[in-house]
């Protein structure tokens, strides 16, 4: 099974994608973890992305792109993917559908999660990360079990960067400008299904599930 995720920041790809790969068993793949952990290692790729994620901008295409390409024909991804937050430009979702023709697949169901702006100001605001395991939490809607420590690896949680209120107002123009017209491609290709994201995390699950049976 092959997957994308769309949706503004803060819809909840990357807390569906995490339930997805537990169910389906097969990878998640999130370029923004992918950078994330490239700039906490201070590597090449995380020094070139760093400006451009804190300033919620989009890191130029052809890195990501070339992130993806080298991703996705690693052996784990034979069975399936779920790609969190890729493609999130026109020229990277054709360089998408160029390599997966070059492989000879196909993306089965692209989700798009739909969430109004007002609901994406406060969920980023008010959202935690473990930058262990990339377990996210929410003071109300998803209280870690202790304050500041994740349930899952006993991480201790820190607030991105990038989910300062200016920051969010930047990234969530850049999904209007450059991801939003993603939603017209895949509707013409037919393989678009919308999602309401309202409701609890197990709610959405059961619909994202629905539509990708
Ligand atoms: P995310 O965790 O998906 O919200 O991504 C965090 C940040 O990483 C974004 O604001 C961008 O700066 C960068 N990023 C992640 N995915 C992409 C992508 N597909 N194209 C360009 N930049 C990306």
């Amino acid at each position: 099974m092959r997957l994308i995720l769309l949706g503004p920041p803060g819809a909840g790809k990357g807390t569906q994608a995490k339930m997805l790969k537990e169910k389906f068993q097969i990878p998640q793949i999130s370029t923004g973890d992918i950078l994330r952990h490239a700039v906490k290692d201070n590597t090449d790729l995380g020094v070139r992305a760093k400006s451009f994620m804190d300033a919620g901008q989009l890191v130029p295409d052809d890195v990501v792109v070339g992130l993806i390409k080298e991703r996705i024909k690693q052996a784990d991804c034979e069975t399936g993917f779920i790609l969190d937050g890729f493609p999130r430009t026109m020229i990277q979702a054709e360089k998408l559908s160029e390599t997966l023709t070059e492989m000879d697949l196909t993306i089965d169901t692209v989700v798009d999660l739909e969430v109004n702006a007002d609901e994406v100001i406060s969920r980023l605001a008010g959202r935690s990360t473990c930058p262990e395991c990339g377990a996210m939490f929410h003071e109300e809607s998803r209280p870690p079990k202790v304050l500041g420590v994740c349930d899952g690896c006993g991480g201790t949680l820190a607030q991105r960067q990038d989910d300062n209120s200016e920051t969010i107002l930047k990234r969530l123009e850049v999904y209007q400008e450059s991801t939003a017209p993603l939603k017209e491609f895949y509707m013409r290709q037919g393989n678009l299904k919308t999602v309401i994201a309202r409701g609890s995390v197990e709610e959405i699950f059961s619909r994202v599930c629905e539509m990708v049976r």
